[in-house]
């Protein structure tokens, strides 16, 4: 994974103007406050350890597909228990659907994911000789892997720029005036504009630990967070 450090503005597309009505400072660009915030976030987490326990690209597609509305603690107290079960593609595809769903249980939704988990490891040894594949279109044909897990995996496991957006980025980037915030879709075309390519594997899991830390999707206090009493965000 690409984790270049970044600290100033001079890093952000200059090319874009701010236009959002919740600045307070009129004057200021949308690049300048990019700047501003992922200046920020390098302060607060300048190291962006990758949350799900994993030890390799195929643990990993396991473990964001698992993490689908559900905590990524959850998911690191139940792939231990999997993976020791099958911790390889041609392993879990001997592995009955139904044990597997015992096991992920605790996870939400195993019906889907453990079909999901059991089909994409057949289809990893049958038509991709036993590796996870590293292209996005691959990927996504795999079933329950959707572009947001795609794009985790393409950016933790092998390093490729990505910039996954979930419903908390989704969040925070429209609070902060960073995108109209009409869907992810936008969301992410509006990020990987405002912030330099090589920036956004790290800003990712950045923005990812400081939602965690300070914005919870309902309270808060918008003067002691470190971003939003900055620019005295609207919310
Ligand atoms: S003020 Fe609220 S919305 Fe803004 S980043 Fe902080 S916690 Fe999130």
């Amino acid at each position: 994974m690409t984790n270049d450090s970044m600290t100033n503005d001079s890093m952000i597309n200059d090319s874009m103007t701010m236009t959002n009505d919740s600045m307070t400072n009129d004057s200021m660009t949308l690049n300048t406050k990019a700047g501003e915030i992922q200046r920020i976030l390098e302060e607060l987490y300048p190291e962006t350890p990758i949350p799900l326990k994993h030890s390799d690209p195929y643990t990993l597609l396991i473990a964001v597909l698992l993490s689908a509305q559900c905590t990524d603690e959850r998911v690191n107290q139940i792939t231990p228990k999997l993976f020791a079960r099958a911790d390889n593609p041609a392993d879990m595809a001997q592995v009955p659907v139904e044990e597997i769903q015992e096991i992920i249980r605790p996870c939400g939704l195993s019906p889907m994911k453990s079909k999901g988990i059991s089909g994409l490891s057949k289809i990893i040894m049958e038509k991709h000789g036993g590796k996870v594949p590293e292209s996005f279109e691959d990927l996504e044909a795999l079933p329950s892997v959707g572009h947001k897990t795609a794009s985790v995996v393409m950016s933790q496991a092998f390093g490729w720029p990505a910039f996954p957006v979930d419903t908390h980025i989704h969040r925070l980037a429209t609070r902060w005036g960073l995108t109209s915030g009409k869907n992810v879709e936008q969301t992410e075309r509006d990020l990987k504009a405002i912030f330099p390519e090589n920036t956004w594997n790290k800003l990712h899991l950045q923005i990812i630990y400081f939602g965690r830390e300070y914005c919870p999707a309902r309270g808060h206090k918008v003067e002691q967070c470190p971003i939003c009493a900055l620019f005295n965000c609207e919310l």
